[in-house]
């Protein structure tokens, strides 16, 4: 099982980090996505806890279009922190990345142009991309083909419907879904649950946000995956533990099995 995409480096992990990943290996998680916040130096430092005590964990570096305007006018910036980013190790993929027009914290065009930017780099380096896209459909869809050819990747946290399930999937992404699928009321979403091709299914908890059905409100946490892949077995009519072996095995084939295959750093040893 792997929660492919949480912010385990983020600052609200740091005082009970060990007991957090202790509660996820408890779980049957075997491994994990950190996304880390391009150039962000705090973070960086954090993931190399995230390193140590979970040796297994894979990493996604991308400036996020909140933090695009980091990199207006800027041209080759948020290139050069992904590549930074890489050289740290256990980077698997892009991300995540794309266009958020609901808070606006970044210009549309400099959110679009970071964003190709990131696109054009993960092709170059021949990985796969995490998308984040919310309220920009019609722009992150034309990109993905214009600027993104080539690029394999996931849609993160899936919200919405069939048509837009559709979209992402005519252009060869997985859908990775999170808690909302939980949520009683994301009818929708309940459909595109029972609707993904299995082999394009992904799960993850979007840690330490939108905890799933019965953690609503609380900090997430990547245990808590597991909520996630029960309410998907019972939406799609199948075990769980089909839904975990499905999913971890498409994981395993986006983001390359080495990604997750353990890595004892010095000192990770002494711990
Ligand atoms: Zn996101
Ligand atoms: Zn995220």
């Amino acid at each position: 099982m792997i929660d492919t995409h949480c912010h385990l480096a983020d600052e609200v992990f740091e005082v009970d980090l060990d007991a957090v990943v202790g509660r996820a290996r408890a779980a049957g998680l075997t491994s994990t996505i950190c996304i880390l916040a391009a150039g962000d130096q705090a973070e960086t430092r954090r993931a190399e806890r995230v390193r140590q005590l979970w040796p297994e964990a894979a990493f996604a570096v991308g400036v996020h279009p909140h933090q695009a305007h980091q990199c207006a006018g800027q041209a080759g910036r948020a290139e050069s922190w992904i590549r930074q980013g890489v050289s740290e190790g256990r980077v698997c993929a892009v991300g995540e990345i794309g266009l958020d027009y609901h808070y606006d914290f970044s210009p549309r065009d400099v959110q679009q142009t970071v964003f190709a930017e990131q696109l054009h780099c993960a092709r170059a380096m021949h990985l796969p991309v995490v998308i984040h896209t919310r309220e920009a459909d019609q722009d992150a869809f034309a990109m993905l083909v214009t600027e993104g050819a080539g690029v394999a990747g996931v849609f993160h946290c899936f919200t919405g419907g069939i048509a837009r399930a559709r979209r992402a999937l005519d252009l060869g992404f997985h859908l990775s879904l999170a808690g909302i699928v939980t949520f009683p009321k994301a009818i929708e979403l309940h459909e595109v649950a029972a609707f993904v091709p299995e082999d394009r299914l992904l799960i993850e908890t979007d840690s330490p946000f939108l905890a799933p059905v019965p953690y609503r409100g609380k900090r997430n946490e990547p245990a808590w995956v597991v909520n996630v892949a029960d309410r998907l077995a019972t939406l799609r009519g199948v075990p769980r533990s089909a839904v975990l072996a499905r999913t971890t095995e498409n994981a395993l084939q986006l983001f390359g099995a080495q990604a997750f295959a353990r890595v004892d750093t010095p000192r990770a040893s002494m711990l």
